[in-house]
């Protein structure tokens, strides 16, 4: 194995609205402690020996001021590359992918929406590809009891039934793949929507869609503070972790 083949390239699809946070700038671009969201996770992702290269999918109209703030925060001396992404997070990783020089045998797929992902679970994931896995997510149990319902916006819903918590996990980024795996499978995702669909669940996770066509996903511990910044309350609790590592000279 050569060095490039067993140093990780990471994709960062970053090109989404993130309108569940309320209006304003794209997700990736909202602040958090005076720092763009997208750069957290950019930082996080090269703090990890593990990462050689980092791909950011920005948004289309926003590629040139994507480049422009990695620089201004002083990302401008590792390998960042940043590509437009598309109209769907899949097609947003299917762009970052074909980024990636072709001796790059394994690649993380990271959510911009998660800024403060340690870098001890992208070392974990990144080190249990290497090790043999083909796909592989962090993830952590769940502290709510889940139930499934038949959806029915505004109305009481009916509960169908609740599995057993104990198998259940709550996946998080980066998840790890060997590369031909993670190009098949989104090959494949891509040949079938243009046959129109399966009338399948949509797929939300790159793992998704691995498990989707038989291949096999395995789970290593995630972290509490790896949680995606989705709505206005995860940015209070984002403040706070990044608070007290600051408090702690951590960072
Ligand atoms: O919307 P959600 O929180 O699931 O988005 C997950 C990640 O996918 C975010 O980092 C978002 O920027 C990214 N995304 C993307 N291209 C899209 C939609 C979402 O890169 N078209």
């Amino acid at each position: 194995m050569n060095a490039s083949a067993a140093v990780a390239a990471a994709v960062v699809p970053a090109a989404g609205r993130g309108e569940r946070l309320g209006p304003g700038a794209p997700k990736a671009l909202r602040e958090l402690g005076g720092v763009p969201l997208l750069v957290h996770a950019v930082r996080a992702l090269a703090r990890s020996r593990a990462v050689g290269l980092v791909v950011v999918a920005a948004p289309a109209d926003g590629v040139a001021e994507v480049v422009a703030l990695l620089d201004s925060h002083g990302l401008d001396g590792k390998d960042i590359r940043v590509v437009a992404g598309g109209a769907t997070r899949q097609e947003s990783v299917r762009l970052g992918l074909a980024a990636i020089p072709a001796d790059v045998e394994i690649v993380l797929v990271h959510d911009a929406a998660r800024p403060l992902v340690p870098v001890e679970v992208v070392d974990a994931v990144a080190a249990a590809v290497r090790a043999g896995a083909e796909a592989v997510v962090p993830a952590v149990p769940l502290a709510d009891t889940v139930k499934r319902v038949e959806p029915n916006p505004g109305r009481p819903e009916p509960v169908l039934d609740t599995p057993d918590r104990s198998t259940l996990r709550a996946v998080q980024t980066p998840q790890g793949f060997r590369r031909a795996t993670l190009v098949e499978v989104h090959a494949k995702a891509l040949a079938e929507e243009a046959a129109g669909g399966t009338g399948a669940p949509p797929v939300t996770d790159d793992a998704g869609l691995v498990e989707r066509f038989g291949g096999k996903v395995v789970v290593v511990p995630g972290h509490e503070e790896a949680f995606k910044v989705t709505r206005p309350l995860d940015l209070v609790l984002a403040e706070a972790v990044l608070a007290r590592r600051r408090a702690a000279d951590a960072y």
